[in-house]
């Protein structure tokens, strides 16, 4: 089962396909995870993040093929961030076809502008254990995560100046995605103002 999983800056992907990532039993890959994680590692990356610029399509391809491998993903996975670009998406069609594997749903999450801010403003994530907090779902404790006692942290791109750039990136590379997997019969768009909880319900529904 593979679902791809699309929208602007805090549409809701994170919470979204985790949600539906547990209740299919199936992997949740990131790749603005997987690259903050590089990002530890890695000036170059580290400054291009948080700069809201997107990565090279040979470098977050080749991070996502290396993580595709691993036995979590085996049952299947929800792909999200990615692809971003019309040449991520025919880089993933070759990948998938080398792993054997297919498209089944690709899910566009929608909000409202006001929503997307106030959600990103209020965004933190645990800088031990990587929990995400948000609107959603507040920690107990505003500056502590819940789960390990790790200090929680903004993220170093949640900041309005580059959340207008990440807004204005995604809606220029978008359009053609959407066009793209929409033309393909593989396009569920949802709007993500309701309980994150919905999502299980609205994926699985054609
Ligand atoms: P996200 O967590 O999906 O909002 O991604 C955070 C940042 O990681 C983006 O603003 C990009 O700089 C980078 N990034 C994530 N996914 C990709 C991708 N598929 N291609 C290029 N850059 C990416």
């Amino acid at each position: 089962m593979i679902y791809i999983i699309t929208g602007g800056p805090a549409t809701g992907k994170g919470t979204r396909s985790d949600i539906l990532a547990k209740a299919l039993g199936i992997a949740h890959i990131s790749t603005g995870e997987i690259l903050r994680e590089v990002a530890k590692t890695n000036s170059e990356i580290k400054d291009k993040l948080s700069k809201g610029e997107l990565i090279s399509d040979e470098i977050i391809t080749d991070l996502l093929r290396d993580r595709l491998k691993k036995d979590d993903c085996k049952k299947g996975f929800i792909l999200d961030g990615y692809p971003r670009t019309l040449n991520q998406i025919y880089l993933l069609n070759n990948l998938l076809d080398e792993m054997g594997r297919k498209i089944d749903k690709v899910i566009e999450l929608t909000a409202p502008d006001e929503l997307v801010f106030k959600r990103i403003l209020e965004r933190k994530s645990c800088s031990k254990c990587g929990r995400m907090y948000g609107i959603d779902f507040p920690p107990k404790n505003p500056e502590i995560c819940d789960d390990c006692g790790g200090k929680l942290e903004i993220r170093t791109d949640d900041t309005k100046e580059t959340l207008q750039a990440r807004i204005n990136t995604y809606k220029e590379n978008s359009k053609e995605i959407l066009k793209y997997y929409k033309d393909c019969g593989l396009l569920l768009t949802v709007d993500s103002s309701g309980h994150p909880e919905n999502i299980v319900k609205e994926a699985l529904e054609d």
